[in-house]
């Protein structure tokens, strides 16, 4: 089964394209790398996706719902606001710099929405929110604040948020670029867990090992453009394009 589809998906700032039509779909279960250098338009991607930026052209299916399509003139329409909010509930998002609520405790931090968005009672949302805590290997923290931890406890509270909302998808933007090697470690760890229990997740990386061993599949971009797509084994043993290549070589 499908759970994303993206089709030759196009974006500009100010003129300048940053994504030049990105094609990528995802199947249920499946753990899809995004790897390239700084500037080639991941984060733009992850955003277009999940409707923190909106695309000048192309087409979005989620869990089968259509999110944007062109025109016959080739242009982005949307649909309507209650099926883009309907399609937001199908997708979770873990950002590089964790974005807690910094005046909530952990707690507070993944039984907000569920609550406010769900509509669950207060107890219902914590006893979830208690579980992931737990999965997360953080129950003592539960009536912690974000500035109490370190950032790969916030970074395992960002999960634990984004879990509560029961994705069909997850998302992660560099999840660790914001962390030293011994927290790193920590989090592609959970990344690890989920990744075995089968949940669906695209993950922007600088983490080749991990995108390696994790990955069902990976895309390079560079530029807006994906310059080389395969299974990880095709893309880090058998590389065949020159920039894909140099870019591996960073690595090394
Ligand atoms: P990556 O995540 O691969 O490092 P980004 O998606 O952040 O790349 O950025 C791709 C390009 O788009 C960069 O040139 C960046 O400067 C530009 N860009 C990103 N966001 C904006 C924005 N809100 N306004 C203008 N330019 C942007
Ligand atoms: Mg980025």
């Amino acid at each position: 089964m499908q759970i994303l589809s993206a089709k030759n998906i196009k974006k500009s700032y100010d003129g300048t394209q940053v994504l030049n039509g990105i094609s990528i779909e995802i199947n249920k279960g499946e753990v899809l790398a995004i790897i390239g250098p700084s500037g080639s338009g991941k984060s733009t991607f992850l955003r277009c996706v999940t409707q923190l930026e909106t695309v000048d052209s192309g087409e979005i299916t989620i869990c089968g719902e259509t999110l944007v399509k062109n025109d016959a003139a080739g242009k982005a329409v949307y649909s309507d606001r209650a099926s883009c909010v309907k399609i937001g509930l199908h997708i979770g998002l873990v950002f590089q710099n964790f974005n807690l609520f910094p005046h909530f405790s952990v707690l507070q931090n993944i039984t907000e929405a569920p609550i406010r968005v769900l509509n669950k009672s207060k107890e219902e949302a914590e006893i979830t929110a208690l579980a992931l805590l737990k999965k997360m290997d953080l129950s003592d923290k539960a009536n912690a604040y974000p500035c109490q931890l370190s950032g790969g406890q916030q970074q395992r509270v960002s999960i634990a948020r984004a879990l509560a909302m029961n994705p069909d998808i997850l998302f992660f933007d560099e999840p660790t670029s914001a962390l030293d090697p011994e927290l790193t470690g920590e989090i592609l760890k959970v990344i690890r867990s989920l990744a075995s229990e089968r949940m669906t997740m695209a993950v922007v990386t600088h983490e080749m090992k991990f995108a390696r061993d994790v990955a069902d599949y990976v895309v390079f971009m560079d530029n807006g453009t994906i310059i080389e797509q395969g299974r990880p084994e095709q893309i880090f043993e058998n590389t065949q394009n020159e920039r894909t290549k140099a870019f591996l070589s960073r690595f090394n």
